[in-house]
């Protein structure tokens, strides 16, 4: 079955998110567990979860992604953003408790003026103090492009991060096909390649979900401008080979390209249109 979505909004709840996915042709979303800028979390309805939770296995959902808000930062320099982002990772995961195995994924951090290593430290430091206790949703660091002093653009940080967590059996990877073209990975020339190199680095079985985007700048500019598809340099052909790959086709899909609710109606349809298994 192709699991695809894309972003949404929860202001008016769990099950209106739900809905609004089915409307346009989804059968996942993602949404921010909290306002993206800011960080106070909802109230949790439990009318609207219950609901929620009937509505997805009736209509046979695959898994939901809630995305960390983008203030979340792990290896700030600064000590109060690292005390913030360990209470709210902390706390989304707490909430989280109410689903079925969602996912979470969050961009590993920016180590602003500390060195690279140091912020690897301090995430896999975070990581480690939660998730000693269990969850039962899985964990997703996102691949970046590397722009300014982002962490998680390579592979090679990826696993260093996974590899000092001791409790890591829920812990995953995210790829973000426009971050990651950004960050030099030739998804578009050389897929295979890079999933080989994934593969070999990080292990295929980490790879949980994919953001399909296109891109707005060149290979290796280590930008982060999403497009919309087929409109940017990583192009159509390209990302109807990403969701029929083997090692691929069976992960969740999540659309964040710059668009609005019928723009991602379309891409929906266009994207099923593109698969084999339809
Ligand atoms: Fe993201
Ligand atoms: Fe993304
Ligand atoms: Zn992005």
């Amino acid at each position: 079955m192709f699991k695809i979505g894309c972003h949404l909004s929860i202001s008016d709840g769990y099950l209106a998110a739900a809905k609004q996915a089915s409307a346009l042709g989804a059968n996942t979303f993602q949404y921010f567990s909290r306002n993206p800028r800011g960080g106070s979390a909802r109230k949790v309805d439990e009318k609207d979860i219950t609901a929620f939770n009937e509505y997805l296995k009736e209509n046979n959902f695959g898994k939901i992604v809630a995305h960390a808000p983008y203030t979340l930062n792990a290896c700030s320099a600064e000590p109060r953003t690292r005390v913030f982002a360990r209470e709210c990772m902390q706390g989304d995961l707490e909430t989280m408790r109410n689903f079925d195995g969602f996912y979470y994924n969050f961009h590993p951090g920016s180590h602003t003026a500390l060195t690279a290593d140091e912020g690897i430290g301090l995430i896999t430091a975070q990581l480690n103090a939660i998730l000693s206790t269990d969850y039962n949703t899985t964990v997703l660091l996102e691949t970046m492009s590397g722009k300014g002093s982002e962490l998680g653009y390579s592979f090679e940080q990826l696993k260093t991060i996974i590899d000092g967590v001791e409790n890591n059996k829920n812990l995953g990877v995210l790829l973000d096909t426009c971050h990651i073209y950004s960050a030099g990975y030739d998804i578009v020339n050389d897929l295979d390649g890079t999933l080989e190199k994934f593969d070999s680095v990080v292990g295929i079985e980490r790879l949980k979900a994919i953001h399909v985007n296109d891109s707005m700048t060149p290979f290796d500019s280590r930008k982060d401008r999403h497009e919309k598809l087929g409109k940017g340099t990583i192009g159509l052909d390209a990302i109807a080979r990403i969701i029929n790959h083997d090692s691929l086709k069976d992960l969740v899909f999540i659309l964040e390209t710059p668009n609005e609710l019928d723009g991602y109606k379309y891409e929906i349809e266009l994207l099923k249109s593109l698969r084999n298994d339809k």
